[in-house]
């Protein structure tokens, strides 16, 4: 064990209270003390692998660091001159403004650090999508605008209303779920964007002429993005009018977390309206409550738009006549978070990854 990393251990504890998942995992506590509570908050092996950078700042020169810099680049906070500085394991200026541009974006101090704040950060689950940082977003007119579009400014072309088609694939889906819920899901999550902007989607059973096509895939799936496994990224989508929504087979999927107790359980409606969003054209949003954000908890429902995703989406499509903004931008003034669910009757809850779960933008 590193000599840095048990002074991470009680941070992490704080945010990954047991649950009844875990239970195996408590009891192995027993006999290995701090060291399994780790292994228990890193299903992803690559992003777990940074506790061991915890502290490091510039100047530093420790194995693992390379790994950090194909995370930042992945992510769009990093840009390399050549191979040989990405396969370095030196902290250099570049890999410091990195890792301030990323605190930035993600409202952590800005210490240039990989301090703790920092790296539960980077080890959260995330959508594949890039984000677009803060030197890079087009549109910070104001500070309660945080919406970002994907380069260009795509959206989906034609008459107002517009009307997109969507389809479930059948070859590439979840059995565990019946498709009737996956489908009221996605049914749910398409509404709440046409509630907003003046765009329909209609289901239809035709999966290769659909605008919007929906599928579950596990690692590589053909299109430059392969998935990870459960935890780290979740899903992904691409901007218009390519129309592919993909979500990571390997995730422990639910339609209604109060009838799941999985630890890793991961709303499937939260992540298919987030992914919705890229379909339309958004990018990721700086402002932690959006639906744009880039992460998501386990066991954490987040699907109500709120007035930053829906400004972004009207600012490509216009407004649907039928709703009103400003009742809805003077309720989120009062608003609480959104909550926790809490899995079962036993009230047991997951582990709060201090992790931002970002979804791939790809293009
Ligand atoms: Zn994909
Ligand atoms: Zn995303």
């Amino acid at each position: 064990m590193p000599p840095r990393l048990p002074l991470l251990l009680p941070l992490l504890l704080f945010y990954f209270p047991f649950s009844a998942a875990l239970r195996p995992l408590h009891d192995q506590l027993q006999h290995d003390g701090q060291r399994a509570v780790f292994k228990s908050v890193t299903t992803n092996d690559a992003w777990g692998s940074f506790v061991h950078l915890l502290d490091l700042q510039r100047g530093s020169h420790v194995s693992g660091l390379s790994g950090l810099k194909r995370y930042l680049v992945r992510f769009g906070y990093l840009t390399l001159p050549d191979r040989a500085e990405l396969d370095s394991d030196a902290f250099d200026a570049r890999l410091e403004s990195a890792v301030f541009l990323y605190q930035t974006n993600h409202g952590l101090p800005v210490t240039g650090k990989l301090d703790a704040a920092t790296l539960s950060q980077l080890m959260t689950p995330r959508c594949g999508v890039p984000d677009a940082v803060a030197a890079t977003a087009p549109n910070r007119t104001g500070l309660t605008e945080r919406f970002t579009f994907f380069p260009g400014k795509p959206r989906w072309a034609g008459q107002r209303p517009l009307t997109l088609t969507y389809a479930l694939s059948t070859a590439h889906t979840i059995t565990y779920i019946s498709r009737a819920d996956v489908a009221a899901a996605l049914r749910r999550a398409f509404a709440r964007w046409e509630q907003v902007i003046p765009v329909r989607f209609v289901e239809t059973a035709d999966y290769r002429a659909a605008d919007v096509r929906v599928a579950f895939y596990r690692g590589d799936h053909g299109d430059g993005e392969p998935f990870d496994g459960q935890l780290g990224v979740l899903a992904h989508a691409f901007s218009p009018e390519s129309g592919r929504l993909h979500l990571d087979a390997a995730e422990w999927w639910a339609v209604d977390l109060r009838q799941v107790e999985a630890a890793e359980a991961v709303d499937l409606e939260s992540v298919a309206t987030h992914e919705i969003g890229h379909v339309l054209g958004l990018g990721h949003t700086s402002a932690r409550e959006a639906v744009m954000f880039p992460s998501l908890h386990p066991r954490t429902r987040k699907v109500e738009l709120k007035v930053d995703d829906i400004k972004g989406a009207q600012a490509l499509y216009g407004s649907n006549p039928d709703f009103q903004l400003s009742q809805l931008a003077e309720a989120e003034m009062s608003s609480a978070p959104h909550p926790k669910i809490t899995g079962g009757d036993k009230g047991k809850s997951w582990i709060r990854i201090a992790v931002p779960l970002t979804l791939t933008l790809m293009v």
